[in-house]
C-alpha cells in the first residue's frame, strides 16, 4: 500500500485494507449526520465531545479535516478498500458541498438555523469619506451581460449626483478577505499580543469617538465642508476604535476567535463567507485606496483595495 490510508482502515498482516472496528463506525457516522443537514463544525464538535480518534497527530478533529474525510470516495469501495458508505451517499454530499461552495461564491452566508441569508459584507462595509454603509450593485460592462457585483458607499448617487466613488468590486474583496485571513492566521499569536496591551493601557470608554463624531456631525451640516477633513476625522476615529473595546470584550471576543482559529488545520484558499461573517467586525475603505479589516477583538489589519472605477478605466482602454 502507498501513502496514508484513509481514516477507518487499517492493514492486515498482508498489507490489505481492513476496516479498523474502533474507527469505521465514525466514518458511518460523520456521513450520516452531514447528510442529515449537521454542520462540518458541529460534526466536529461532537467528535471532539466523544472523543473519538482523529486521523491528526494530536487527536484533534479540526473543521477541514472533515472536509477531506467526506470528498473521499475510498469510503464506497475503491481500490480494494471494503465499503463504508454507498456511492449515492458521496453523491449525495458532493452535491451539498457543490451548493454550499456556490452560496459561498455569491456571498451569502446563513444563519445556523439556514433561514436568514445575507450578503455577508452587509453593514460590514463602511465608507470613511461619509461614514456610510456600501450597498449592492450589479454593474454591466456594456459588451457582455455578464454582470459585475461592485458595493458602492451608501452616498454614492444623491440627488442625482455621483457623491462619492468609494466603490469595491465583490471578487476583490473577497481575494483581499481572503489574503487578509491568511496573515492573520499565520501570526495571530503576535497580533493578539500587540492588541492586549493596547487594550490594557486604554481608558475603558468610547469618549474619544464620540467627541469625533459629533464633529464629523457638525462638519456634516456646514455648506462648504473640505471632504479632506472628513477623511482626517474618519482616520482618527478608526485609530480610537480600539479603545472602544474594553478589556471584557476584548477577553470575550478573542476566546471566539481562538475557538475559531483552533478548529482550521490552515487559512482556506478560498472565499469562506462564513468565516468572514464569524471574525470581522468591520472593513473600513478610504478614498485613497487604503482599506483596513477589524476583526473582533479589535486587530487590525491593512491593505490596498483596487478602486472599482479606477480598475475599470484602465481595463478598457489597457
Ligand atoms: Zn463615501
Amino acid at each position: 500500500m502507498k501513502g496514508k490510508i484513509p481514516y477507518g482502515y487499517k492493514l492486515d498482516s498482508e498489507g490489505r485494507p481492513i476496516l479498523d472496528p474502533e474507527k469505521a463506525p465514525y466514518v458511518a457516522m460523520i456521513f450520516e449526520k452531514y447528510l442529515n443537514g449537521i454542520s462540518q463544525m458541529d460534526i466536529m464538535k461532537w467528535l471532539n465531545e466523544v472523543g473519538a480518534h482523529s486521523p491528526t497527530a494530536n487527536n484533534e478533529w479540526k473543521h477541514n479535516t472533515i472536509g477531506y474525510l467526506i470528498s473521499n470516495s475510498k469510503y464506497t469501495g475503491v481500490g480494494g478498500f471494503p465499503p463504508i458508505i454507498t456511492k449515492e451517499m458521496l453523491i449525495q454530499v458532493e452535491e451539498i458541498r457543490r451548493k454550499s461552495h456556490k452560496r459561498y461564491d455569491n456571498n451569502y452566508y446563513t444563519n445556523s438555523n439556514g433561514r436568514n441569508k445575507k450578503f455577508c459584507f452587509t453593514a460590514k462595509l463602511v465608507c470613511a469619506k461619509c461614514n456610510r454603509q456600501f450597498t449592492s450593485h450589479r454593474v454591466g460592462n456594456g459588451k457582455t451581460i455578464n454582470k459585475i457585483h461592485v458595493w458602492r458607499c451608501g452616498n454614492y448617487i444623491v440627488n442625482n449626483m455621483v457623491q462619492c466613488e468609494v466603490a469595491v468590486a465583490n471578487n476583490d474583496l473577497e481575494e483581499l478577505f481572503t489574503e487578509i485571513f491568511k496573515k492573520f492566521f499565520q501570526n495571530y499569536e503576535a497580533l493578539e499580543r500587540a492588541q492586549m496591551g493596547k487594550c490594557k493601557n486604554s481608558v475603558e470608554s468610547n469618549e474619544d469617538v464620540v467627541k469625533i463624531d459629533l464633529e464629523i456631525k457638525d462638519h456634516l451640516k456646514t455648506k462648504n465642508r473640505s471632504s479632506d477633513r472628513i477623511v482626517e476625522l474618519l482616520q482618527q476615529r478608526t485609530n480610537e476604535l480600539w479603545k472602544t473595546i474594553t478589556l471584557d470584550d476584548f477577553k470575550e471576543t478573542t476566546k471566539e476567535l481562538r475557538k475559531i482559529i483552533k478548529s482550521l488545520d490552515r487559512a482556506p484558499d478560498y472565499f469562506d463567507a462564513e468565516l468572514f461573517n464569524r471574525t470581522i467586525k468591520q472593513v473600513t475603505l478610504y478614498p485613497s485606496g487604503k482599506v483596513t479589516f477589524i476583526f473582533l477583538n479589535g486587530i487590525t489589519i491593512h491593505s490596498i483595495y483596487k478602486e472599482y472605477s479606477k480598475r475599470k478605466r484602465g481595463k478598457q482602454y489597457g
